[in-house]
């Protein structure tokens, strides 16, 4: 590890202030910025520990529910209203990592955790991600975990994360405040894809602190999370489905999706909404869903069975909440 400087921000406008240095970096929970920063992958001048801010709160909004971006993933996963009104949440959450990871991990650090691609993290590597325009070592190597949707020429890299597949699933917003003020974007959109510029994981500018991350009012309907993974726990998705789904006399009335393990972003898609809602549920409408989700999907080689794998993973999602016999 190189040396760094530990500065502890006593208040948010000073953490944004420092951040705001391209060579300083928010410390959370640190379960995933220390262990890269060992590898030297991550190698910030300056650490702005945001621990002691007070953001940690889970409280009421509206009809809705305020995470706060300091809430661990612990506290998330038994907050009461967690458990009753958005199930799908909690089990994204409690399919992650292990209880002590999930003791000091945060809603913020969640959402920023980096890539687990093997060539970003060994420094020995090529990977555009860490260091643009050295070439990327997965394409055309070892990329099992990596991604079939939205990939680039540049990077195929997955955001490995499960508890925001589940906020792309119930349309949750990101509250984001920085030297310039504050603003909300939506879960579904704050994620990138690599494009040109893989090295930008997110729409966090400089100095960008997230603040909380807000759960629109519930809504009715079967929740489910089911993770695919090389072993049943500490193991990241190959594939999973975030769902929220009804129904009301045998059709579909609502088909909240969202996808893990694919892209290097939850993936959304909201025409496999348009499609599922108001039909009869079926096999064969749940293939043309697969059909939808997968157009344009590409493999490399190591990961081509993703394809496949997530065809079978969202028709096992939509019998489990229809009732369909697979
Ligand atoms: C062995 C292992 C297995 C794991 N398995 C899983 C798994 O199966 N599923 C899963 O989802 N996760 C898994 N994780 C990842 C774990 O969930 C993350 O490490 C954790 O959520 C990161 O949160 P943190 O608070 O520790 O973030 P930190 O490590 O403190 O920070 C992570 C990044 O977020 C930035 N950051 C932190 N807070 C903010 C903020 N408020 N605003 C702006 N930027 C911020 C930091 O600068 C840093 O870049 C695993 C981790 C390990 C070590
Ligand atoms: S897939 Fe992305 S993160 Fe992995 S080596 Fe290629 S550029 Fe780097």
């Amino acid at each position: 590890m190189r040396p760094f400087d530990y500065q502890r921000a006593e208040r948010l406008e000073h953490a944004s202030q420092l951040a705001a240095d391209s060579e300083t970096l928010p410390l959370a929970g640190g379960t995933n910025l220390i262990d890269l920063m060992k590898l030297q992958v991550e190698t910030p001048q300056t650490l702005v520990d945001i621990g002691r801010l007070s953001m940690g709160e889970i409280a009421e909004e509206g009809e809705g529910l305020r995470i706060g971006a300091l809430a661990t993933n612990t506290a998330t996963a038994a907050h009461p209203r967690v458990r009753a009104d958005y199930p799908v949440l909690a089990r994204a959450i409690l399919a992650g990592a292990t209880q002590q990871l999930r003791n000091k991990a945060t809603t913020g650090g969640n959402l920023c955790q980096r890539t687990r691609c093997y060539y970003f993290t060994n420094i020995d590597q090529p990977c555009n991600k860490r260091e643009p325009g050295s070439g990327c070592g997965a394409i055309d190597g070892v990329a099992r975990l990596h991604g079939i949707l939205g990939t680039s020429p540049q990077c195929i890299a997955t955001y490995p994360g499960d508890m925001a597949v589940a906020m792309a699933a119930l349309d949750a917003t990101v509250e984001i405040t920085g030297e310039s003020g504050e603003r909300s974007v939506p879960v579904r959109d704050f994620h990138r894809l690599p494009g040109d510029t893989p090295e930008k994981d997110n729409v966090l500018e400089p100095g960008e602190i997230i603040t909380a991350v807000t759960l629109p009012a519930p809504v009715s309907g079967k929740h489910i999370y089911r993770k695919v993974r090389e072993r049943s726990s500490y193991a990241f998705a190959l594939c999973s489905v975030a769902a929220i789904v009804d129904m009301a006399e045998g059709r579909i009335t609502r088909a909240d999706l969202a996808f893990g393990g694919l892209a290097h972003k939850p993936w959304h898609d909201p025409r496999i909404a348009e499609l599922l809602v108001d039909s009869e549920p079926s096999l064969a409408l749940f293939d043309k869903a697969a059909d939808l989700l997968l157009e344009g999907a590409q493999g490399y080689g190591e990961n081509d069975f993703k394809i496949p794998l997530t065809r079978r993973t969202l028709t096992a999602v939509l019998c489990d909440a229809t009732g369909v016999e697979a």
